[in-house]
């Protein structure tokens, strides 16, 4: 396997920033496009001149994994220890001082764990990985990194076949008037269960088969207790699904995978536990039905079957118009490691271009300037005369009162025979609300 030409820029981009003098760098880079291999390349140039390699993950599994992608890759792991946060952060005097660290999903690497390791070996330069450079809280990352490199957009990786182009449908199940905010910024458990109370869960199952069936799907819900009931329901209709939670022992959880990437089983049900570092090329179909607020969690959930398969075309099934909140996952977005002030996933979320709608008839999530569906040709163009019609009776509205205005504005106020012209005419010249009601009444125009 050799490296890409985006990721080869990437690291000059990398290489230059740190020849500028930033010491440590945060390298954004969408799902998908291959950050572990570029990950591996960075390592593979450092332990060639023997300088070390401390990788920090938050996850257990991600250290295995790692570990077998650097050293397939040929990274010299004499120079290179891969840990677990917490274990790093707890073992920090009996670690080897690292010349360079390197954070996975490093949205994460302002928490303390991470910090104290950065603080102990403040010599070191820090690498910061991560598709999306965005906190719920808002807050940038300017405490720990000097410097953001961007790698491609989704949109070009897809025209250029990294990524498999996808298909987006919005059926709405749960009650988003129930949705509560936590002070963390995103929804509350409680208000996701009470949101959810009415779900129809066949409704789930025949959105699946209007939209995806047959296809390997990985459904993402916001309880244990909802992904048991949509595994149960896919069950019932005769489409093999199995539920995977935090508490699932660990042969189990690697059976269920196992039974997934050969077909076993078609729908994967889990609440939040496959993220980042689930590859299974083949899995076509994601059906969201966990609202939320955090745009990493949404690109990260919607974005899990955009694998690169040759003739795939993803299909992401959104429950919870998650859309809504952030545009389609392909938007651009303007990344940024300074503070967002206000709404800061919405600054997050820029979407550029056009804006979007439902199509009613076949609910495909379009560009909003589609007079024909580009899915299933359900026409548009009544619904856009009608609105077409509509500003135009609004701005024929707004003529005929700039006229009147202007009208009133050449008047004296005995020239007026009415309340509602007195109160035009005093709102004009500056009079209190109180003298149009004295003229009128003092002429005989309003009675009392
Ligand atoms: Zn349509």
């Amino acid at each position: 396997m050799q490296i890409r030409e985006y990721q080869k820029k990437l690291i000059d981009d990398l290489r230059i920033s740190m020849e500028q003098g930033h010491k440590n760098v945060m390298v954004q880079s969408p799902a998908g496009s291959g950050k572990s291999i570029t990950m591996a390349e960075i390592a593979k140039r450092i332990t060639r001149h023997h300088q070390r390699v401390l990788f920090v993950v938050h996850r257990r599994e991600l250290v295995r994994q790692i570990k077998d992608t650097f050293s397939s890759w040929g990274v010299d792991m004499n120079f290179c220890k891969v840990y677990m946060v917490q274990t790093a952060s707890r073992r920090l005097k009996k670690l080897i001082t690292p010349s360079y660290i390197f954070v996975d999903e490093a949205h994460h690497s302002l928490a303390k764990t991470y910090r104290k390791i950065f603080d102990h070996f403040n010599d070191a330069h820090v690498i910061g990985f991560t598709a999306t450079p965005v906190r719920l809280s808002g807050k940038g990352f300017k405490d720990v990194y000097d410097d953001l490199i961007l790698g491609p957009k989704i949109k070009w990786l897809i025209k250029n076949h990294y990524l498999a182009p996808y298909t987006y449908y919005s059926v709405e199940v749960i009650d988003q008037n129930a949705l509560k905010k936590s002070s963390t910024g995103d929804y509350t458990r409680q208000s996701m269960e009470n949101a959810g109370k009415n779900i129809i869960y066949g409704d789930i199952i025949k959105s699946y088969q209007k939209f995806a069936n047959k296809t390997k799907a990985i459904v993402y819900s916001y309880s244990v207790q909802s992904c048991k009931r949509v595994a149960e329901e896919f069950n019932r209709n005769g489409i093999s699904a199995k539920e995977v939670d935090g508490k699932t022992n660990k042969e189990a959880r690697q059976q269920a995978m196992k039974d997934f990437r050969i077909g076993k089983i078609m729908v994967l049900v889990n609440a939040e536990l496959y993220g980042e570092g689930v590859d299974i090329p083949d899995c076509q179909t994601v059906i969201m039905l966990r609202p939320t607020q955090s745009l990493s969690l949404f690109i990260q959930q919607s974005m899990r079957c955009m694998r690169y398969q040759s003739g795939k075309r993803a299909i992401i099934i959104d429950q919870v118009a998650n859309y809504t909140r952030f545009g389609l996952p392909d938007a651009d977005r303007n990344w940024t490691l300074e503070d967002r002030a206000k709404h800061p996933q919405k600054e997050g979320a820029t979407v550029d271009g056009p804006a979007i709608k439902t199509c009613p008839e076949c609910f495909g999530v379009i560009k909003a300037n589609c007079v024909a569906c580009p899915l299933c040709g359900h026409d548009f163009s009544v619904e856009i005369r009608e609105l077409k019609q509509k500003k135009e009776q609004e701005l024929h509205k707004i003529k005929a009162q700039q006229i009147h205005i202007n009208y009133i504005s050449t008047k004296k106020p005995e020239e007026l025979n009415s309340f509602r012209d007195l109160a035009l005419y005093g709102k004009l010249h500056g009079y209190k609300p109180g003298w149009a009601y004295f003229q009128a009444k003092k002429r005989g125009l309003i009675k009392g």
